[in-house]
């Protein structure tokens, strides 16, 4: 065989023959240390090489470990016999060993679970129980040994074979293996600093002739490596500890050197046992509480991109229903418009008053929506003052009448003797109720019976809707409170969009009451309470305020105060309705479609009446009165007429100088209202100045 054959054939097998070679020599190395009767040691490094060999490379490298041990014990005097059964063992003791951490413990090197710390720990223990008991029998069957030498014997190779797999396997294991030293530089100062602590520990209990008193000392710098540098740092320093303590014990010093080995042994035991758990205990609630961090970490980015999708959505919600609100605008204009031109009880008189009834019912369910969005964003407001509850349910019936009558319901109201009172937003109240009586009315068959009451209890108005309409099932009562829920009854298509019963709780809640629903079941009626606080002693009946309601006369009369009206929209066909509608009841009206086309138009002429939209294409509508206030070039009355209707919206009005703040879409009495009042204001203002 030439010399290039045999460089090929070292490559092919050179993992084998490696393997062979460092096992040969940590045989040797352990057989030197004190053997008892020649083939036994307490040292025996090899046991930790093949069992690390074979985790970190496989079973195929066991030919290796069989080989290698066979030749350290002809080397040492053995029989052929006798080498190769004790070689079995050895093989069979790595192969037992790794199969049992591969099987049953799903071993994984780089030891950062405990459960691979006890595996080794267990595999110490046991495996050597094989390859101790063939050895032993092969010596003394090959009657290289009497019977008498083999218990000794047998306990020294067992506790050898045990200490080399606990001291030596899990730092071979950690190094060998991925992932590689990562660490950053101060962390591989440190592991450097307690390895020389834990070394120099070591020198002083085994070099310097001390009590045996000190010997547990190393369990102090151990700890700290524990706690601070895991597996790598620690079988580091058991290694290290264990090491020192040998050589020291072998040359005679520290607390061993009187006694054996043994004792030794069952200290380097106690200290491999006892640490690898403690460190893979350590290590794995380090694991558990990075992990625990990571999770808060995630749940707190899955949080706030919730919110902030939820936030999306809510802004979403109140821009659409904002936006919707123009065309509504155009829609209700023109539709009084061809009302004012239609003949009473004609066919297009009619289609008009639906096309109305349906434009408020958008509006409503609009208003509902942006008031949702407004309650979950903590922007809704309450302007709570003394009201006289009467007053509220009168004007809540009289605002849902047109749907009662339209659907032929009998409403029968009671109210107490005595009057009640509340402070409470008079509006809210009343919106409060209103929802009540138009769920009432919608999910009633028509011609049905419904029952308000108000009655006074223990210091609360108890407010009562009874209907007795197509009821809710138990399980369905529940639920109707949450937004956007709606109760699906076979194929019908729903009305609405489930926003009324939560927003009707939520301003319940914000005055400080509560509400209820009670129904026996499906086509058995329902039953709303509200209960709101009242006011006690003696309270002075505030003044009855006018009853608003879309609803106007069908026929038309000419003011008798004509005025002259600037009407400012950038949505033409708003704007132009709007204009018909006044000039059809004797107004002069203008119009302009921009906020610089506004203040040429009311510099030119003086108008009576200003209604502007805010937002214009150039210049805003508080711009624009700004403006004119600041060239006093008009004394008109302001009206603002928006698609913004929050409390800011209409305190920004008052700011810029509006007299009156109208949210679209108007009908022709609640702008004629404004004008009343912003013409009141203006002549007001003139008289005090
Ligand atoms: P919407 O009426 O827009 O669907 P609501 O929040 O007002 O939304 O009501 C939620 C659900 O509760 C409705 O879909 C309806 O099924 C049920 N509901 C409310 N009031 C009554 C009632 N008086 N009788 C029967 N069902 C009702």
């Amino acid at each position: 065989m030439n010399r290039r054959a045999l460089i090929t054939l070292f490559f092919r097998y050179e993992p084998y023959i490696l393997l062979t070679l460092v096992y040969f020599l940590a045989g040797r190395l352990g057989l030197s240390i004190e053997p008892v009767g020649t083939f036994a040691t307490f040292v025996w490094p090899a046991s930790a090489v093949a069992l690390a060999a074979l985790l970190l490379w496989g079973y195929r490298l066991w030919p290796a470990v069989f080989i290698g041990a066979a030749l350290v014990n002809l080397s040492d005097g053995a029989t052929i016999f006798a080498a190769l059964m004790i070689g079995a063992g050895n093989a069979l003791e790595a192969l037992a060993g790794a199969y049992f951490l591969n099987y049953y413990v799903g071993f994984q090197p780089s030891l950062l679970r405990l459960r691979d710390n006890i595996g080794i720990i267990a595999t110490a223990f046991i495996a050597p129980l094989l390859s101790a008991s063939i050895g032993i029998a092969s010596l003394w069957a090959s009657g290289a040994r009497r019977i008498t030498e083999l218990p000794s014997m047998w306990g020294a190779w067992w506790a050898g074979d045990a200490l080399g797999i606990l001291i030596l396997a899990p730092l071979l294991l950690k190094w060998f293996s991925r992932p590689r030293f990562e660490r950053t530089a101060g962390q591989y100062i440190e592991l450097t600093l307690l390895t020389l602590l834990v070394f120099a520990t070591s020198l002083f209990i085994f070099w310097l002739p001390q009590s045996s008193y000190f010997t547990y000392y190393v369990f102090i710098p151990l700890t700290w490596v524990a706690l601070r540098t895991g597996p790598r740092g620690m079988s580091l320093s058991i290694a290290l500890a264990a090491l020192v303590a040998l050589c020291g014990t072998l040359l005679g010093h520290g607390p061993f050197a009187n006694g054996s080995l043994f004792q030794l042994a069952i200290f380097s035991a106690t200290m491999g046992t006892v640490f690898l758990t403690f460190t893979a205990i350590v290590e794995e609630r380090k694991h558990a509480q990075q992990e625990l961090a990571r999770h808060v970490t995630e749940l707190e980015t899955t949080l706030s991109k919730i919110s902030s999708e939820d936030e999306a959505k809510k802004n979403f919600l109140a821009m659409l229903a904002h936006e919707l609100r123009n065309p509504l605008a155009a829609i209700l204009s023109s539709a009084e418009l061809l009302r004012l031109e239609s003949h009473e009880h004609s066919e297009s008189a009619l289609l008009v008053n639906t096309i109305g009834q349906h434009v408020n019912a958008m509006r409503g369910m609009l208003d509902d929506v942006l008031d949702i969005s407004r309650i979950s964003r903590n922007k809704l407001a309450l302007r709570k003052e003394v009201v006289f509850v009467e007053d509220i349910v009168d004007r809540s019936v009289e605002s849902t009448k047109p749907l009662l009558q339209s659907r032929g319901h009998r409403l029968h109201v009671h109210k107490p003797e005595e009057p009640l009172y509340m402070e409470a937003d008079p509006i809210r109240v009343e919106q409060i109720l209103v929802n009540l009586l138009n769920n009432a009315a919608k999910y009633t068959n028509p011609g049905g019976t419904i029952e308000l009451s108000l009655r006074d209890d223990k210091n609360m108005a108890v407010l009562t809707l009874r209907d007795n309409g197509i009821g809710i099932s138990r399980t369905m009562q529940k639920r109707i409170f949450e937004p956007f829920f709606q109760v699906q009854r076979g194929k019908l298509p729903t009305e609405g969009l489930g926003v009324g019963l939560p927003l009707t709780r939520q301003l319940v809640e914000m005055h400080g009451g509560t509400i209820e629903v009670k129904s026996e079941g499906e086509g058995k009626g329902s039953e709303f309470t509200v209960r709101l606080p009242l006011i006690r002693g003696r309270v002075e009946k505030p003044a009855k305020k006018p009853i608003l309601t879309g609803t106007g006369n069908r026929t038309l009369r000419a003011v008798r105060n004509k005025r002259s009206i600037l009407v400012v929209d950038d949505n033409e066909a708003a704007a132009h309705a709007l204009k018909r509608l006044l000039e059809l009841r004797g107004h002069e009206v203008h119009v302009a479609y921009s906020g610089l086309a506004a203040l040429e138009a009311a510099r030119m002429a003086d108008h009576d009446i200003l209604v502007l939209d805010i937002g214009l294409p150039d210049i805003d509508g508080y711009e624009v009165v700004r403006r004119l206030k600041q060239d006093n070039a008009t004394n008109a009355a302001l009206i603002a007429l928006t698609g913004y209707g929050q409390t800011e919206d209409k305190e920004k009005a008052h700011e810029a100088g509006f007299h009156y703040h109208l949210t679209k879409p108007v009908g022709l009495k609640e702008l004629e209202k404004a004008f009343k009042k912003a013409l009141s204001s203006t002549a007001a203002a003139s008289v005090e100045g």
